[in-house]
């Protein structure tokens, strides 16, 4: 049985709703818009299978240092269009040129985020870009198994939670699974996302598209951009926009990102995508504008993954250490911000401004720090 007595343990990655043979475990949606399963009693038989896929009851760490690379996709648009180098699309690409599936977030008709099957290159898109909120699995680890039991090739990526839940369902390993996970800071609610269009007055339903790294401002300085039915195109700069700030300084985190036990260099998914950051310290001559991706490879089947699409990428090997030296997202977990715990209320109650304006205290400038030693020194000396 599934009893979750403290949210830092559990990522809602399903693995045990999905194995469940009475199926008597649910999805049920908290406060704050995150879900958590819950356990129907009178049809529990206590086979115990539920926890032994759980990643927050045993998680068996890898430690081997994964072989890592700075690299970009060579199509210029698509590169564009992706959150950090474009590898994904390529690694997809392939995927599906061999008539696999591919699975990843994407938004539906509601603008609400799902993890979804893909078979088609033109639908690529629905997955392209990071969207910065935790992905609703649905009854997506099933449907890969019986997707894998056929012989289909299929290319699971998501965040490194859900990567780890879907191989911990399937308890054995297929030779015709792909996995590729993401350095991942950590996940608000979409619910949150929904609060934050209604703060700003949005109607998603005038919306056709989101774009979360909208690069035409930079690729570190990117923008959120609302792409509007009517053709109007409205980017705010992510770091000054609510959501945003409250995502990059972890007041809105789902409590398990602050416990995830995932984050590490060694990995158990084939390859982890993430941003390159400080690249220009690293290989001062690579073209940057756009994005560059880090890329960890973690097993032989990433490794050739990787190599047939390498023909349509920019690449060269790195350090794996000197990949996440500016990057500690990759490793580390979020710190917990005291205000945590009634920031979704605020939210709920003042809006998502007031609420990050609360959870988040500014920074003293050196210059205020000065002046504030000069007056306390100046206090001590009387
Ligand atoms: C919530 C979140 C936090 C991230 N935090 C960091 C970080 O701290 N440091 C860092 O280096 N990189 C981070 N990334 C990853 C990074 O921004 C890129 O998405 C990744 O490097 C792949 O980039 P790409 O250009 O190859 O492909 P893109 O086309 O940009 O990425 C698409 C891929 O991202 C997946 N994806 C998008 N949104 C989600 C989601 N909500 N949940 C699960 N999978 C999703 C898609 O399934 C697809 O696999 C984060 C991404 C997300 C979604």
């Amino acid at each position: 049985m599934i009893e979750i007595k403290d949210k830092k343990n559990c990522s809602a990655c399903t693995a045990c709703v999905s194995i469940c043979p009475q199926k008597c475990i649910t999805m049920k949606e908290d406060e704050e818009g995150f879900l958590y399963p819950e356990t129907h009693r009178e049809k529990c038989v206590n086979c115990g299978l539920c926890q032994s896929v759980c990643q927050h009851i045993h998680f068996p760490e890898k430690k081997d240092i994964p072989m890592a690379y700075a690299g970009y996709n060579k199509n210029e648009d698509l590169r564009e269009k992706s959150s950090s180098g474009g590898v994904f699309t390529l690694l997809a690409e392939s995927i599906l040129n061999e008539g696999g599936a591919v699975y990843g977030a994407g938004f539906d008709k509601d603008f609400i985020l799902h993890h979804m099957c893909i078979e088609n290159i033109n639908d690529l898109e629905k997955l392209r870009g990071s969207k910065y909120m935790q992905s609703i699995m649905g009854d997506t680890f099933p449907k890969i198994k019986k997707q894998l039991e056929t012989g289909k090739k299929v290319l699971f990526t998501g965040t490194p939670c859900q990567c780890e839940g879907l191989l911990r369902y399937l308890k054995k390993k297929y030779e015709n699974l792909y996995i590729q996970d993401i350095i991942c800071h950590g996940v608000p609610s979409g619910k949150l996302w929904n609060k934050y269009l209604e703060d700003k007055k949005i109607n998603k339903y005038d919306l056709e598209k989101i774009s979360f790294r909208d690069k035409k401002t930079g690729w570190k300085d990117y923008s959120l951009l609302f792409k509007y039915r009517s053709g109007e195109n409205v980017r705010e700069k992510a770091k000054e926009t609510s959501y945003m700030r409250a995502f990059i300084k972890n007041a809105s985190l789902r409590y398990s990102c602050y416990n995830c036990k995932v984050k590490s260099l060694g990995r158990h998914s084939d390859i982890t995508l993430g941003d390159f950051w400080g690249v220009e310290y690293v290989l001062p001559e690579m073209e940057k504008n756009m994005g560059v991706s880090l890329i960890l490879v973690h097993s032989d089947k990433g490794e050739n993954l990787l190599s047939k699409v390498k023909e349509n990428m920019v690449i060269t090997p790195v350090n794996p250490l000197d990949g996440i030296k500016y990057n500690k997202s990759a490793v580390n977990v979020p710190d917990i911000p005291k205000m945590r715990a009634s920031f979704y209320q605020n939210a709920e109650n003042k809006g998502i401004e007031k609420a990050v304006k609360k959870a988040v205290k500014p920074k003293i400038s050196v210059t205020v720090k000065n002046i504030l030693k000069k007056v306390i020194g100046k206090q001590k000396k009387y």
